[in-house]
């Protein structure tokens, strides 16, 4: 049984169960190579997550985005033209219940966008959304009646979406509410720095989202951009891509 995996940018991979059936030319993604990439001519994934380690998929990715930029800019062509598509390649031994997997199918969904800036987007959005799927989609903070399980015993009905702002007169600073917190206590500014922050109440039950263990984010920004990606909180998403692009 053959079932297509589509990409964005009208890519897409195909699954196999007979790895015998492929042609040899195919681009092992465990050992790409440049030079063999450049001799063979042809640029067509073999993906098999029988002999693929989670460990390298950083490695991996990180190392695919490179031999893209390069072969985009020689005469090589991407894939194969199939059905008005691109093919990227084949994919063997894929669990579709493996989040690591879809993860690292992810990954290679990011390397294929034409810019930066679109690849940016798209690893900043799927990454809130997962966020989003973890807080909203299972109520980790345990709101009831707009109320967190680290507000509980308090009259604050927003969670942790306040700050300090520096006052001219009194006390020197006072705790409002943040500008992007809407009326139904949605978030205006899709902030991934605020996606990721877990409070000592979600800590104590185990909860951490940590960059390393995000495999988007840990594999396509460096030490810079990680920083900002993590501490930049109250900062609305188009500032926060602008921030990366430069550090880029
Ligand atoms: S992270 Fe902590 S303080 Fe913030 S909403 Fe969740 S439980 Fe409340
Ligand atoms: S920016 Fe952060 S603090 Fe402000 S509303 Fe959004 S999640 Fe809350």
């Amino acid at each position: 049984m053959i079932t297509n995996i589509d990409l964005n940018n009208n890519y897409f991979l195909k699954v196999v169960n007979n790895s015998n059936e492929l042609s040899k030319n195919l681009i092992d993604i465990e050992h790409l190579n440049i030079i063999d990439i450049l001799k063979k001519r042809t640029f067509l994934l073999k993906i098999d997550f029988k002999i693929l380690n989670k460990k390298h998929y950083k490695r991996i990715l990180r190392k695919l985005l490179n031999i893209k930029w390069i072969i985009s800019h020689s005469k090589i062509k991407i894939g194969v033209s199939e059905n008005l598509k691109i093919l990227l390649g084949y994919i063997i031994n894929y669990d579709e219940e493996n989040k690591q997997q879809n993860d690292f199918i992810l990954g290679i969904n990011a390397i294929f966008y034409n810019t930066k800036n679109e690849r940016y987007n798209y690893i900043y959005d799927t990454v809130c959304d997962y966020l989003d799927s973890c807080f909203y989609g299972k109520n980790l903070c345990d709101f009831q009646n707009n109320k967190c399980g680290e507000k509980r015993n308090t009259s604050s009905l927003i969670g942790c979406c306040h700050h300090f702002k520096i006052k001219c007169l009194g006390p020197l600073t006072k705790l409002v509410k943040c500008e992007y917190l809407k009326e139904d206590y949605t978030c205006s500014a899709k902030c991934i720095g605020c996606k990721l922050f877990t409070c000592d109440y979600l800590r104590k039950k185990g909860i951490k989202f940590r960059i390393k263990d995000i495999l988007l984010l840990d594999s396509f920004f460096n030490p810079i951009q990680k920083y900002f990606i993590k501490y930049k909180v109250f900062t609305p998403k188009y500032k926060v891509i602008k921030l990366l692009l430069f550090w880029s």
